[in-house]
């Protein structure tokens, strides 16, 4: 029996080859056991190759917001975090925004390919089970969209990712927040800039008491923290406990 479908798995590969979603070359070791989580997870999804630069954090990092460098060795917090005192209490993420890692983050959410929500729900589960500090939680939230945005993209790359997650569903609440404009790009723009663009762009659903509760935001992406932070100070000014933030990854 093992060996028909080991025959059956190779017939298939002959006639329908795995391709690695980024460089489209086959995946060759897709069985092979990984040595790490993100081989683990991604190794049907992206050659040998194309995994081999993520990286996971850096060595010496900010205890808030994971931010490489600490200026001030006896802090343990670096010198953005202590100057604008987020409303949130800490950001986790999986790798670094950079190199194939930042390919597939845009691939997933500008070109359409959904079937990467499987890896990062992985990825981004088995994060937080390494967050002790983020237990226990009431609820877990996506950053939502704009209307507009989620018309054109189809979805939102967040909640897609949330939905994979099986055990938590009942402590997910897709529409905690709601997005009241579509903010222009912040690509451009400096961090007080981006602070000043998310004023008042999240409220909170009035169908929701978060008084007390503990929360956790999801996002894909963690630039300089004001969209999690505008997120995060609706809830907190509406009496919620706590916000902690996880993220697939910080630029
Ligand atoms: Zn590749
Ligand atoms: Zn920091």
């Amino acid at each position: 029996m093992q060996l028909w479908k080991e025959c059956k798995k190779l017939l298939r590969s002959l006639v329908f080859p795995d391709v690695c979603i980024h460089c489209h070359q086959p995946i060759i070791t897709k069985d092979a056991i990984a040595d790490d989580i993100y081989h683990h997870a991604m190794a049907a999804f992206v050659c040998e190759n194309c995994i081999k630069d993520f990286q996971a954090g850096h060595d010496i990092k900010c205890s808030r917001c994971g931010e490489a460098a600490i200026e001030n060795t006896h802090s343990q917090t670096c010198h953005a975090c202590e100057k604008y005192q987020n409303s949130f209490d800490k950001v986790r993420f999986v790798g670094l925004y950079q190199g194939t890692y930042k390919q597939l983050i845009h691939l997933y959410k500008f070109k359409n390919k959904r079937q990467l929500a499987k890896p990062f729900a992985y990825l981004l589960g088995q994060k937080l089970v390494s967050c002790h500090d983020y237990f226990p939680i009431d609820i877990i939230a996506p950053v939502p969209l704009h209307i507009s945005r989620l018309r054109e993209r189809g979805f939102n790359q967040s909640l897609l990712i949330l939905w994979q997650w099986r055990d938590y569903l009942s402590k997910i609440e897709p529409k905690l927040l709601i997005r009241t404009r579509s903010t222009q790009s912040q690509i451009n723009l400096t961090r007080s800039q981006r602070m000043i663009n998310m004023i008042s762009v999240f409220q909170l659903n009035p169908e929701f008491l978060v008084e007390g509760k503990r929360i956790l935001l999801v996002d894909d992406v963690y630039t300089t923290g004001a969209t999690v932070n505008g997120c995060a100070q609706e809830l907190i000014n509406a009496g919620a406990k706590c916000v902690n933030v996880l993220t697939l990854a910080r630029a």
